[in-house]
């Protein structure tokens, strides 16, 4: 991970040869960490702001690089977001070109770990420690949520509910087994193995178009429910995001199935 200032010079390796961080920023660029528990702290002082993540849910399409896949998530993790687009879509929001890190001293857990040319740390990082997640964050911050003073302390304490009844209308993982079913899931995987995620096989003529109208419903009751949040319950809407992850409509269009109308 990258701090970059003026008085910065590239370290091929150390007097003794071996290998450091060049701080050359590519694995910003490549995209922002995954949150740790420890990290709930960096969020209570206000490093990190709730604007500036998005959660991954249970069931979206994520990198496994320790098998050398792309597979469904197994639980869900939260991430700094990226600005999205075809070049460096999940560019950390932190890094700044020719100044590296914005937040290097309170950098996350992942990012104090990550070496590219020793990923022993961040592997023992990841197999002993937890991840961070929705409800673990929202605990963290009941008392007051950095870049949002304005919202009430009773729309506060409502956000775990908020998120259990989403997770309850809408699951990620149904939604993508059934594009899955469809033909719909990534095709490009930048030399991972897909790991498909729908256990049973290809759906046909009628069970095809019941499946078409299961989605759009999907992403219609996805869509309703984030507006109702923010016109009853005064939720920012800049905090969708992480509490409900990308919206079902932009995973789905993310694995080709997109809309025929505006609907
Ligand atoms: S870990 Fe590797 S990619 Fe990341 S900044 Fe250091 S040298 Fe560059
Ligand atoms: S937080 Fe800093 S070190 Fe970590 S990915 Fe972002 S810019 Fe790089």
């Amino acid at each position: 991970m990258s701090m970059q200032n003026s008085s910065f010079s590239p370290m091929p390796a150390d007097s003794g040869g071996a290998p450091v961080c060049r701080r050359c920023g590519t694995c910003c660029l490549l995209g922002g960490p995954t949150l740790m528990l420890s990290d709930a702290a960096l969020l209570v002082s206000g490093t990190l702001t709730l604007e500036a993540l998005v959660c991954l849910r249970a069931g979206e399409w994520a990198r496994d690089d320790a098998r050398k896949a792309l597979r469904p998530l197994e639980g869900e993790r939260i991430k700094i977001a990226g600005p999205g687009g075809r070049v460096h879509p999940w560019r950390c929001r932190y890094y700044r070109e020719s100044a590296g890190c914005g937040i290097y001293e309170q950098r996350p857990a992942q990012c104090t770990a990550l070496f590219c040319m020793d990923t022993g740390p961040l592997e023992m990082l990841l197999a002993k420690a937890s991840h961070l997640g929705r409800y673990a964050a929202l605990n963290a911050l009941a008392n007051g949520i950095p870049g949002f003073s304005t919202l009430s302390a009773a729309s506060r304490a409502l956000l775990p509910d908020l998120v259990s009844a989403h997770e309850e209308q809408v699951s990620v993982r149904a939604v993508l087994e059934l594009a899955d079913r469809l033909g719909f899931f990534p095709q490009q995987a930048q030399g991972l193995t897909v790991e498909r995620c729908a256990e049973q096989g290809p759906l046909e003529g009628s069970e095809r178009e019941a499946a078409v109208a299961e989605l759009g419903e999907a992403a219609r009751l996805d869509a309703a429910f984030r507006d109702l949040c923010v016109e009853r319950a005064g939720v920012p809407r800049a905090m969708l995001p992480f509490l409900f992850g990308r919206s079902v409509k932009d995973l789905l269009a993310e694995v080709g199935l997109k809309p025929v109308s505006g609907g």
